[in-house]
C-alpha cells in the first residue's frame, strides 16, 4: 500500500465512521435529550452509490477501517446491500457497525452474508424500566434480542458500548461485565462525552476511568492493564478472572494525539474531529461531477491540513459546560452527534 497521508501531528488517513441516517428510533438523554430536531433534507442523503464512490476513493487514500453508525443506522433501508458494496473493497480489512440493537435480531444474518465484520452494540442498562425513562423506549428486549442474534451470526467480535452516567447507571458496571461475559462480549465503559447534542450535559454526571477502575477493582480485585492497539479509543484490561473489559475516557483523558478518525454525515459533510464546528461539502462536488482524483486530492489536502484535538482542548475549558446550546445546534445539525455519528 502506499504511504500513510499523515496530518500536522502525524495521524494518519485510517478511519472513516459513515453516519449513513441522521435518524433515530431512540432519544437517549446524552444523546438526543429534545423533543423535536431539524432533520437532513431527503434530498441531501447520499445513495449508496455515491457512499460507495466515496469510500473507494478514501481507501484509495489509506482507509482501511470503516464503521457505519449514525443516528441509528439500521433505520437505513437495504443496509445489507452498502455493506456488500463497501465489502466489495479489499483495502477495507476492518468493516465494522455500531447500533442501539433494536433491529438488530431481523438483519444480523443478512449483514454478516453481506460482509459486515464487526458489530458494537449500546447498551446501557440492563434494566428495561431505566431504558424507559433514559432512552424513551420500552424495546430493552429486542436489544437482547439483537445481541444473541448477533452472536449467533457470527460475527468476529461483539463489543457492547456503555455510556456511564452518574445516578443513572453508574451502580451497573458490575452487572454489565458480567453480562457481556455470559454472551461472549466485551463492554466498553464510555465517559459522558460534551459533544454537540448533548444539551444535558454538565461534568458532575461524568464517571471518570480512574472512578470506573476503583469501583471494579473493589468488586475484583486488582485489574491488569492490557497492552495493545496504542490507535484505539478504548484502553483495554483484564479482572483477575480473566474477563476483559475497555475504557473510553475520551473526557477525562482524550486520546486525539493518535486519532486517525474522520467522520461522513449522511449528506457528505467530512468531519476532521468529533467536536469539529465545520465539515467539508464532498457531497456538492461529487454531484458537480467532480472527478475521483480531484476529489482525492481535496480530501488529501484537507487531512494534511489537519489540526484537530477537540477532546484535548476541552479539557483546558474552564467551567466546562454543555459544548453547543439547542438554537445552535437547530441552526446547523452537522454539529449533532447523532448526525455526525459516534
Ligand atoms: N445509534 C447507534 C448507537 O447508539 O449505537 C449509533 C450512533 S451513536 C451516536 C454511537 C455511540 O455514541 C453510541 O455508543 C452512544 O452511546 C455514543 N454516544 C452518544 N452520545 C454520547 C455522549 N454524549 N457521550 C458519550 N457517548 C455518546
Ligand atoms: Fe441513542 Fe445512538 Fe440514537 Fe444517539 S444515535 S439517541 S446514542 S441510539
Ligand atoms: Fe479524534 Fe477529535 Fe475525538 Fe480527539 S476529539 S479523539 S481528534 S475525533
Amino acid at each position: 500500500m502506499s504511504e500513510a497521508i499523515r496530518d500536522t501531528l502525524s495521524r494518519p488517513l485510517a478511519s472513516l465512521r459513515l453516519s449513513v441516517t441522521d435518524r433515530c428510533n431512540l432519544r437517549c438523554r446524552y444523546c438526543m435529550p429534545e423533543d423535536d430536531y431539524v432533520w437532513l433534507p431527503r434530498a441531501a442523503i447520499l445513495t449508496f452509490e455515491e457512499l460507495e464512490r466515496l469510500v473507494r476513493i478514501f481507501a484509495g487514500l489509506g482507509v482501511h477501517k470503516v464503521r457505519l453508525t449514525g443516528g441509528e443506522p439500521l433505520l437505513r433501508h437495504d443496509l445489507p446491500t452498502l455493506v456488500r458494496l463497501i465489502a466489495g473493497h479489499p483495502e477495507v480489512t476492518d468493516l465494522a457497525m455500531t447500533t442501539n440493537g433494536l433491529l438488530l435480531a431481523k438483519h444480523a444474518a443478512d449483514l454478516r452474508a453481506a460482509g459486515l465484520k464487526r458489530v458494537t452494540v449500546s447498551l446501557d442498562t440492563l434494566r428495561p424500566e431505566r431504558m424507559l425513562a433514559f432512552a424513551k423506549s420500552a424495546r430493552h428486549a429486542d436489544v437482547l434480542e439483537g445481541i444473541a442474534a448477533a452472536r449467533a451470526a457470527g460475527f468476529a467480535t461483539l463489543k457492547l458500548n456503555t455510556v456511564v452516567i452518574r445516578g443513572f447507571n453508574d451502580d451497573e458496571l458490575a452487572d454489565l461485565i458480567e453480562f457481556a461475559r455470559s454472551r461472549d462480549a466485551e463492554v466498553r465503559f464510555i465517559e459522558y462525552m460534551d459533544v454537540g447534542g448533548a444539551t444535558r450535559w454538565t461534568m458532575d454526571q461524568v464517571v471518570s476511568q480512574r472512578e470506573i477502575l476503583e469501583v471494579l477493582g473493589r468488586r475484583y480485585g486488582p485489574i491488569e492493564p492490557l497492552r495493545d492497539d496504542a490507535r484505539a479509543p478504548a484502553e483495554r484490561f483484564r479482572l483477575p478472572d480473566g474477563a476483559t473489559f475497555g475504557i473510553i475516557a475520551s473526557t477525562t483523558a482524550p486520546f486525539c494525539r493518535t486519532c486517525d478518525r474522520s467522520r461522513l454525515t449522511a449528506d457528505g459533510t467530512w468531519l476532521l474531529c468529533l467536536y469539529a464546528a465545520q465539515g467539508v461539502d464532498l457531497r456538492e462536488p461529487l454531484r458537480r461531477g467532480t472527478t475521483d482524483d480531484e476529489l482525492a486530492t481535496l480530501i488529501r489536502d484537507t487531512w494534511r491540513g489537519r489540526v484537530d484535538r477537540g477532546a484535548e482542548q476541552r479539557l483546558a475549558v474552564v467551567d466546562r459546560g454543555v459544548l453547543y446550546p439547542s438554537a445552535s445546534l437547530r441552526a446547523d445539525p452537522h454539529r449533532e452527534m447523532h448526525t455526525r455519528g459516534g
